[in-house]
């Protein structure tokens, strides 16, 4: 066992093959500048591409390098959590492979920590690279998770952060399956505070994320922090309660005097219709709850390792 490693840069790699060698070049050029000891976990989260081969390589060639290979696909959650397991640094830093987040930013983040602060975001300034509807979509996510969550999740910041040991012993022992890492590392408090960043384009590659993820990523962030949409259901509950109490009067003083309004099967079949679709929505709100209930119940493992690194 090595002792006294100061940092652990945390990447989770999905088909990154051709970012790889730009990635541990860059980001080595700048923990070597810190003189500081340091160590590389990279995450292998079942990739299909021979990044697993290219990471083996790499860590032949560099023993700061610390690979850590998935069975297989477990989601980039996930592939950060084993990174988190497997640090031994004093302060942890998650970085994305495709060097979107620039490693020299990890000085920036590092002074912060050294200033006394112990989980340091990085907050993305401008985004270069990416389409319109990716940065409308993440800028419209990121602020409706901050109005409906119970947790204050700073907007603008993805996974990119450092977190001082402390915080990273309290995060191992958060073991809920759905998770959402930048939700979590907010939830725990301690002294927090945001640098900003550019965000670069891909290096190489294409994006891991398709819509479908980024939708339950939304999910996952938004059912793991709040009740919201449990209580959207209460409250259409309520409304359409109070409207049928403040209708029946009305209905029946009309039957009664004859006028002859409400009648016609088309209301009817409307009222019928939106009820049972907000009752249907509803339904499936609290499944998507229960349904996360009995993932946490199975308590099955959070991943599975082919290849841990030797030493741990
Ligand atoms: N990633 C992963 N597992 C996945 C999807 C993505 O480990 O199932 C990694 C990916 O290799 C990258 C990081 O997560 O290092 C961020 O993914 P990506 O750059 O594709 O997301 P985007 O920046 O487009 O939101
Ligand atoms: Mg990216």
């Amino acid at each position: 066992m090595t002792m006294g490693i100061i940092y652990s840069i945390i990447a989770p790699i999905y088909n990154e093959i051709d970012t790889l060698p730009e990635l541990w070049r860059r980001v080595s050029g700048v923990m070597n500048s810190t003189g500081e000891s340091w160590e590389f976990l990279l995450v292998d989260d079942g990739s299909t591409d021979g990044s697993s081969e290219r990471i083996r390589e790499l860590a032949k060639a560099d023993p700061a390098i610390r690979p850590v290979i998935f069975t297989r696909n477990f989601g980039h959650q996930v592939a950060i959590t084993a990174g988190w397991d497997y640090a031994r640094g004093d302060a942890v830093i998650i970085i994305d492979a495709d060097l979107q987040d620039p490693p020299e930013t990890i000085l920036d983040l590092i002074r912060k920590w050294k200033e006394g602060f112990e989980v340091v975001y990085a907050v993305r300034g401008e985004r270069a690279g990416e389409s319109w509807f990716k940065l409308w979509t993440a800028s419209l996510f990121y602020r409706i998770i901050y109005r409906i969550t119970d947790v204050k999740i700073p907007v603008d910041t993805g996974d990119f952060r450092l977190m001082d040991r402390k915080v990273v012993n309290v995060l191992k022992q958060m073991k809920e399956r759905h998770r959402f890492p930048r939700g979590m590392s907010a939830w725990v408090g301690f002294k927090q505070v945001g640098v900003r960043y550019k965000r670069a384009a891909r290096q190489a590659g294409v994006t891991k994320y398709p819509f479908r993820k980024m939708v339950r990523l939304a999910l996952n962030a938004i059912t793991s922090f709040s009740y919201f949409p449990l209580q959207v259901a209460t409250f259409f509950g309520f409304f359409s309660a109070g409207l049928a109490i403040l209708a029946i009067p009305i209905v029946i003083y009309m039957r009664i005097t004859g006028s002859g309004a409400f009648f016609g099967q088309a209301t009817t079949l409307i009222a019928v219709l939106f009820l049972g679709g907000v009752q249907l929505i509803s339904l499936g709100l609290l499944g998507e709850y229960i349904g996360r209930l009995y993932d946490e119940a199975k308590g099955r493992p959070l991943y599975i390792v082919r290849e841990a690194p030797e030493d741990q």
